[in-house]
């Protein structure tokens, strides 16, 4: 064993996180489901939809016989959705294809919708001691301080290196602790902002620190500006009824249910598609514009607000749409600013519609 790893061990054994709720009855299922759960979320967040996750679906079979709506409406609030896509099509796979049980074999488990190098790695260390390298985000801060490994990890040469860094000092014997021990190191002494080195267990081994700014690594992703787009979104509604659709199964908020959207502030075309006469519209209200950033570019969202005088002849085709009952919520999945949206509406509907109709 690395002196590095040794020093990382003891560290793990005296502070590192024991207690959480997957490391508790390990198991392949559990240990995948909080592992893409974490992709890109903090634990603290992750806890209470790990164990609402846990408490519908408890075993993988339970997760692949589920209904997409039922996934995506228990991931809302977690962002990224296509993690709960690929989870959901990854639990159907290991019940047709593997009899129910996670592959123990890392390429195999490693070919699963959603299951990166490291994330197999990850489940394969955890949960039967194979001894695999992980390098998430929190191991690659801390390997690229303590080798002072420059430029942007997503770049592919600087990501090779710090696998290799990370496969020398993985150990044989009790990768499980310590590769949990690295993660804990990254979020709670190698942290991305003010490191904590003083307390670090492996800083005599810290080229960051000896060059006395640990921040200067990893090195920064390039500046890119984000272009701006910009949608409207058409709240219709009948009482407190609203009319949402499900958008397609990939691209932005693939699978999640969101308002009929048009790219351009004239919604006749829109509402001509949906079937609804104008005069069927009591009232049209522009409601405050609000931006919706993606890691790719900013969505800026104007929505509007449709009020109908009645059951309006709404083009549902089979399983595209549903009337979203505002006092008897359906359990689906929503794309997190329409599920803001729905949260103020309430108050939106209690207005009085002085303002002049725009129709
Ligand atoms: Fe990170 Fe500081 Fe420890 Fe280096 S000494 S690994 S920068 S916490």
């Amino acid at each position: 064993m690395t002196p590095f790893a040794q020093d990382i061990l003891t560290w793990y054994d005296a502070y590192g996180r024991k207690n959480l709720p997957w490391q508790q009855d390990k198991n392949a299922y559990r240990v995948w489901l909080s592992e893409i759960m974490l992709q890109q979320t903090q634990v603290v967040t992750v806890i209470p939809y790990y164990q609402r996750f846990l408490e519908h679906f408890p075993t993988v079979t339970a997760l692949a016989d589920a209904q997409l709506d039922d996934v995506l409406h228990l991931w809302t609030g977690l962002g990224y959705y296509a993690r709960a896509r690929n989870l959901h099509k990854t639990a159907q796979m290991v019940v047709n294809d593997h009899g129910g049980e996670f592959p123990t074999d890392i390429d195999a488990l490693n070919s699963l919708p959603g299951i990166g190098r490291s994330t197999a790695a990850a489940i394969l260390s955890s949960v039967y001691c194979q001894p695999h390298a992980i390098l998430d985000g929190n191991v690659k801060r801390t390997l690229a301080r303590v080798y002072a490994v420059s430029g942007w990890p997503g770049k592919k040469d600087v990501e090779n290196t710090l696998w290799q860094y990370a496969q020398a000092n993985t150990p044989t014997h009790a990768v499980d602790r310590y590769n949990q021990a690295m993660m804990d190191m990254g979020a709670m002494v190698c942290t991305r902002t003010k490191p904590k080195c003083a307390l670090c267990p492996v800083s005599n081994h810290c080229n960051a620190f000896r060059q006395g700014d640990p921040q200067n690594y990893p090195g920064k992703k390039p500046a890119k500006t984000k272009p701006v787009k910009q949608t409207w979104f058409a709240i219709i509604h009948y009482q407190d009824q609203i009319w949402l659709e499900r958008r397609p199964p990939s691209g932005i908020w693939g699978g999640l249910h969101c308002f009929p959207q048009s790219d351009s502030d004239n919604l006749d075309a829109l509402l001509h598609a949906h079937g609804i006469s104008r005069a069927s519209i009591i009232t049209q209200r522009t409601l405050i514009a609000f931006r919706h950033t993606f890691s790719h570019y900013h969505l800026d969202i104007t929505p509007v607000l449709i009020e109908l005088n009645q059951q309006p002849n709404v083009v549902m085709e089979a399983n595209q749409g549903l009337w979203y009952n505002l006092t008897h919520p359906e359990a689906i999945g929503l794309a997190a600013p329409v599920k803001q949206l729905l949260e103020s509406l309430p108050h939106e509907l209690q207005h009085s519609y002085s303002d002049t109709p725009s129709i």
